[in-house]
């Protein structure tokens, strides 16, 4: 199965068995905005919790907080929301789309990058074995040409980036001939900036103002708080405040599912330090938030760093960790070591001293941050892409999500074999004392393959079935998802089975 078709099966299964669904589907959806299903909720509300427990449990001075959507409108000019939160954005006067010019220019360079590939992939043909693709990429005059290509609309796009000059990117995507998609037309307005927040009223603010903004991140909650968290908690330096909550972001190219949202969940870390020394802080962040993301089980190939080239102005050090989605390696984490900016412009806004004392020195100063901000619904999708699979099982295809059990929306399935002779009953009792600690389900309808498949679909990583001998021998068979594997297991062992492998703690004490 090609790379597309794949990511297209993970769409089509989220729908089918009730992980994600379109938003007001009923109403024919509404674009970049989607709902979570009865197993979705699940899958997200454990990844979640993997996350919370993993920083406010497992890091004595980590502790979290759970701050508003509505802010008070001065702290996103503090931030630099207001002024520089923006996408270019240039529409097609043919067929009245709009698009990011930066994409755009993005996704033609790509194309160029595809016909790079077909020239390597036709002289590896032509040459055979002593073919050397490195070689061949620095030295084939058409290959060298269609690099420079790249990397002139590279540079071009970055100096009309930072210099404000828009015209210049229009004038790049004329002189490239990019035409709409739609309209196939170059008849193209204006780039223009275009901010990304969305914003609502509020009256009877102080000062007149009445605009408020839906928050873009969930960080600035954080910093507006240091100093109550720090004080009420007598937090000592360093130490850090997470959160987990939605943010808003009105992107107007969506596309590829759930990977880039209208609205979308955030789980930020902000983490305090003493000025000089962010930058091991930074290293320690990144390794750890690496080994929490291979933790989950998802393959070391499958990510990777890409370190910021540019780094923002208020930053001294940044990184994406990447996962590898059937599309690409794409952002799903941001580590930063955001210096005392954050802190320093609400100083400068608020008009209120944002300053540690340290005990020790007997000095005030503004801290450093060292950021980490994960997207809960890339991580989500990530975890489905990496955990989806098509196996051949005796002629057939079965369907499985080989999901961390910890993560697993359903832990175990329990039953019947058959409708009598009581063995509802025992599955009844049997998931009466189950459901206290986990979530199980208990089902009697069809045949034990199909409710075998069913589990296997929604990555139940235990089937326990009830028989004859259940009755008698007080056992039941435990079949593991993912080798299909079966045992006996006593009635009276299943919660501490289940408990070993389906609890979070199983993926905390990787951690450590
Ligand atoms: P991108 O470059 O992909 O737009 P970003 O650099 O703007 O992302 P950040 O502002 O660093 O993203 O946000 C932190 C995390 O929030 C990202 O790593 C991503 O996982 C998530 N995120 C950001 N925007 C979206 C979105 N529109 N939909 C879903 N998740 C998002």
């Amino acid at each position: 199965m090609s790379q597309p078709e794949i990511f297209e099966k993970v769409i089509s299964h989220c729908k089918e068995y009730g992980f994600v669904f379109p938003s007001s589907d009923i109403y024919g959806g509404l674009a970049a905005v989607y709902d979570y299903g009865q197993n979705g909720v699940e899958l997200r509300n454990n990844l979640r919790q993997y996350w919370w427990k993993s920083m406010t449990q497992l890091n004595q001075n980590i502790v979290g907080i759970d701050a508003a959507i509505f802010m008070h409108p001065k702290i996103w000019k503090a931030s630099g929301h207001v002024d520089g939160f923006n996408d270019p954005m240039i529409d097609n006067k043919d067929s009245k789309k709009r698009y990011r010019a930066d994409v755009l220019l993005e996704d033609h360079q790509e194309k160029i990058r595809q016909k790079i590939e077909k020239e390597i992939d036709k002289a590896a043909k032509r040459f055979g074995e002593t073919f050397d693709a490195a070689l061949y990429r620095t030295t084939n005059p058409r290959v060298v040409e269609y690099q420079q290509k790249i990397d002139q609309i590279d540079a071009t796009l970055k100096e009309g980036l930072e210099t404000g000059n828009l015209a210049m990117i229009k004038q790049l995507i004329e002189d490239e001939g990019i035409v709409c998609p739609i309209s196939g037309s170059k008849n193209w307005t204006d780039v223009r900036q275009f901010n990304l927040m969305y914003s609502t009223q509020m009256s009877a603010l102080e000062g007149g103002e009445d605009q408020l903004y839906l928050r873009p991140e969930t960080a600035q909650g954080i910093f507006v708080n240091f100093l109550n968290v720090q004080k009420t908690g007598r937090m000592k330096l360093p130490f850090g405040i997470a959160q987990t909550g939605k943010a808003f972001r009105n992107e107007i190219v969506a596309r590829q599912f759930i990977m880039r949202m209208k609205e979308f969940e955030q789980m930020e870390m902000q983490f305090f330090v003493k000025p000089g020394t962010e930058l091991d802080w930074y290293q320690h962040w990144k390794e750890s938030r690496l080994k929490w993301h291979q933790s989950l089980g998802i393959k070391a190939t499958n990510y990777r760093f890409h370190d910021h080239v540019k780094l923002a102005h208020y930053a001294n050090a940044a990184v994406d960790i990447e996962y590898n989605f059937p599309f690409g390696f794409k952002e799903v984490e941001g580590i930063h070591s955001r210096t005392d900016f954050d802190l320093g412009k609400h100083e400068e806004f608020s008009g209120k001293k944002l300053r540690y004392f340290d005990p020790e020195t007997n000095e005030s100063f503004v801290p450093f941050v060292v950021e980490t901000s994960i997207g809960l619904d890339r991580l989500f999708l990530l975890t489905l892409c990496e955990a989806y699979q098509e196996e051949e099982v005796d002629g057939d295809t079965r369907t499985v999500l080989k999901l961390h059990p910890a993560i697993a929306p359903v832990k175990a399935a329990i039953l019947p074999l058959v409708k009598k002779d009581g063995l509802p009953e025992l599955a009844e009792k049997i998931y009466n004392e189950l459901r206290l600690d986990f979530n199980v389900y208990i089902e009697d309808k069809d045949s034990i393959g199909k409710r075998y498949r069913r589990m296997d679909a929604i990555g139940t990583p235990f089937c326990i079935t009830i028989d004859h001998d259940s009755l008698e021998q007080g056992d039941v068979t435990v079949r593991y998802r993912d080798t299909m594997e079966q045992t006996r297991v006593k009635i009276e062992d299943l919660r501490n089975m289940l408990q070993n492998e389906v609890s979070i703690t199983s993926l905390l004490k990787k951690l450590i």
